[in-house]
C-alpha cells in the first residue's frame, strides 16, 4: 500500500487468522486508527473454537503460516490445532496487533450511514468507520444434526466445536456422529482411549493416506539456523505443485491428476481395510474429490481397533440411554459428540449489515451469499470481505488466500486513505456477470459431480471459488476498476 496519509478509521470484524493479518497489514501501511472487534475473550477462530482430541490442520505447517513469518518450531509435518494457536497469539503480540482488539465485542449492527459506517456491538459500544473489513471466517456456526430426540440423551453430547473438556473419556463408551475431516480426526484420537468407540457415518468418505512425521530436533535446529531453509519449506515447490495442481483437477474431472487422486484414494482403501465387508462399508459412491478430500493418516488403523466400530444402518433417532439405529438397535453410550459440521453460507450474519439506502445484507443475499472476487457487495461500499462468499476454499493453507485477498483490498484502502475515492463497492452489473460466470463454471466442477457437501448452497450450486488457483492469483494482483462503482470526494459523484 503505497499511501500513509492516514486520517481513516477502519473496523476489522473477528480475530481469527483474517482478522490478524488485516492488523498486521493495516499498522505496515501506518494505517494506526483501527480497532479490531471480536466476540470471544480469545483470538484463534477455528483454532480457538476447535479444541477436540486429534485437531490437526492438513496443510503442510510450513505452508500454514503467515508468508512473512514463518515458524522454524512446527513440531510436525500437520501443524496440531494447539501449536496453530499458539502461532497466532505470539504473532499477535510481536507485530502489535492485540493494542487494537476490542474483545467480548460482537458486533451486531453495522450500517452505512452518511458515508460511514455505524458499528455497534451486542454490549452497546457505538463506533463510526470509513472502511470495514468482514474478517468473520467460513466454518463457525455449528451445524447440529435434524435427528429426532436430539435433546433426549440423557448422557453427556456436545458438537464437536463446544468440546466439554471437563468431560472423561478414557474407558467410556463414545458415538462420533459424522465423519468429515473432524470425525476422522476425532475418531483417530479416540478409538484407543474408549471402552467402545461407534462411529455413525451417514456417507463414505475417501481418504487420502498422508505422513504426519515429527520435526526432528536438528531440523528444527536447521530452519532457526537458515532463513533460506525456513522460507524453502514455506514455497515448498512439491506442495504448490499438489495444491495449485489440485484446482485444476477440480474444474477438469477428467485430469489425470484426478484420475490419480482416485486412484490413491482407492489404493489407500484396498491395501489398508482387511475386512472385505468393512470395506465395501468405508467405499464412497461419488467421486473423489466431491466432498472436501479427507488426509489421514491413520482413520482405517483407528476404525479397526478392537474397541472401534463403524455403524451405517442410519440413524432412527437420540435416546436417553444411545443411538437407535434403523435396523431396531440401541446403541448404549455415555458420550455423544455431533462431528457434523458447520453452516458454511452464514458468514458474519446474523450481524445486521445494512448498506447504502438502507439495504440490508440479508436481501441482498436471499437468495445465495454473493460478493464480486469474494471481496465486494454492490451498495455495501468500504465493506471488504476476507475468505467471503466464492473464494477459494479447499486443500490448501487459507491463510494464502487471505493474503493475496488482503493485497487486492489494500489498493482500495489506499484510494480512500490517500482521498482518490471516497466509496468503493463493486457494481451491480460486474456482480451479476460474475455470478453468472462463476455458477456456470461451478456447476461442472468436481464438487458438482453427485454427492452431498458443505460446498453446495441452498440451490445444491458449489459455492466456491471455480476457477483454477493461478486465475486466483492473478485476480488478486490488481483490481480491475471498471467492476467498481466510485464515489469522489470532492463531488460526490458516481463513476
Ligand atoms: P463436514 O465435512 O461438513 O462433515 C459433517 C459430517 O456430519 C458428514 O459426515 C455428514 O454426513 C455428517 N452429518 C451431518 N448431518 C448428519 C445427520 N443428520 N446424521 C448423520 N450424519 C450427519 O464437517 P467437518 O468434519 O467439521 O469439516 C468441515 C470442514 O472443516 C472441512 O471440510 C474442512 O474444510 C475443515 N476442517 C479441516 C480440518 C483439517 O484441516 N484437517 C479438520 C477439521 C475440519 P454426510 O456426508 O452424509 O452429509
Amino acid at each position: 500500500m503505497s499511501s500513509k496519509s492516514g486520517g481513516i478509521r477502519v473496523a476489522v470484524i473477528g480475530a481469527g487468522m483474517a482478522g490478524i493479518l488485516a492488523g498486521i497489514k493495516l499498522r505496515e501501511a501506518g494505517l494506526t486508527d483501527f480497532r479490531i472487534y471480536e466476540k470471544a475473550d480469545r483470538i484463534g477462530g477455528t483454532w480457538r473454537e476447535n479444541s477436540y482430541p486429534g485437531l490437526t490442520c492438513d496443510v503442510p505447517s510450513h505452508a500454514y503460516t503467515y508468508s512473512f513469518e514463518p515458524n522454524p518450531d512446527w513440531s510436525h509435518h500437520l501443524p496440531p490445532g494447539p501449536e496453530i494457536q499458539a502461532y497466532f497469539e505470539r504473532t499477535m503480540v510481536k507485530y502489535g496487533v492485540d493494542q487494537h482488539i476490542a474483545f467480548n465485542e460482537e458486533v451486531v449492527r453495522c450500517a452505512f450511514e452518511d458515508g460511514r459506517w455505524q458499528l455497534e456491538t451486542r454490549s452497546g459500544t457505538g463506533d463510526t468507520a470509513d472502511i470495514v473489513i468482514a474478517a468473520t471466517g467460513v466454518l463457525h456456526h455449528p451445524s447440529y444434526p435434524d435427528i429426532a430426540g436430539i435433546d433426549a440423551f440423557a448422557s453427556d453430547c456436545f458438537h464437536s466445536a463446544r468440546w466439554d473438556h471437563m468431560v472423561p473419556l478414557d474407558g467410556r463408551r463414545i458415538g462420533i456422529i459424522g465423519n468429515g475431516s473432524t470425525g476422522v480426526q476425532i475418531v483417530s484420537a479416540l478409538a484407543s482411549r474408549a471402552a467402545r468407540l461407534k462411529h455413525f457415518q451417514r456417507s463414505a468418505q475417501w481418504i487420502m493416506p498422508t505422513v504426519n512425521d515429527p520435526f526432528t530436533d536438528e531440523e528444527r535446529a536447521a530452519f532457526h539456523a537458515d532463513p533460506l531453509l525456513l522460507k524453502s519449506m514455506q514455497n515448498d515447490p512439491a506442495y504448490l505443485e499438489v495444491a495449485w495442481g489440485w484446482t485444476e483437477a477440480i474444474i477438469d474431472a477428467d485430469s489425470s491428476t484426478m484420475v490419480q487422486t482416485e486412484a490413491a484414494a482407492r489404493a489407500n482403501l484396498e491395501a489398508n481395510v482387511s475386512d472385505p465387508v468393512l470395506r465395501e462399508k468405508l467405499r464412497p459412491n461419488y467421486r473423489a474429490g466431491c466432498k472436501r478430500l479427507i488426509h489421514s493418516p491413520d482413520y482405517y488403523q483407528a476404525i479397526q481397533h478392537p474397541n472401534a466400530e463403524l455403524v451405517t444402518d442410519g440413524i432412527e433417532c437420540i435416546e436417553p440411554k444411545g443411538v437407535r439405529t434403523r435396523d431396531g438397535t440401541l446403541h448404549e453410550l455415555d458420550l455423544i459428540v455431533f462431528a457434523t459440521g458447520f453452516d458454511a453460507h452464514r458468514f458474519m450474519r446474523p450481524m445486521n449489515v445494512i448498506g447504502r439506502g438502507g439495504v440490508e445484507l440479508s436481501q441482498a443475499w436471499a437468495k445465495r451469499p454473493a460478493a464480486y472476487m469474494a471481496i465486494s457487495i454492490p451498495d455495501f461500499p468500504n465493506l471488504f470481505m476476507l475468505n467471503g462468499p466464492s473464494g477459494p476454499v479447499g486443500n490448501f493453507s487459507l491463510i494464502d488466500i487471505a493474503e493475496r485477498q488482503w493485497a487486492y483490498i489494500s489498493h482500495f484502502i489506499a484510494m480512500i486513505a490517500s482521498g482518490r475515492a471516497r466509496e468503493i463497492s463493486a457494481s451491480h452489473a460486474a456482480l451479476e456477470a460474475y455470478e453468472q460466470e462463476r455458477i456456470k463454471a461451478a456447476q461442472t466442477t468436481i464438487w458438482g459431480s453427485g454427492c452431498n457437501s458443505w460446498y453446495l448452497d441452498a440451490e445444491g450450486v458449489p459455492s466456491t471459488w471455480p476457477w483454477s488457483y493461478r486465475h486466483f492469483a492473478a485476480e488478486m494482483a490488481v483490481p480491475r476498476m471498471g467492476a467498481y462503482e466510485l464515489v469522489s470526494p470532492d463531488i460526490g459523484s458516481m463513476q
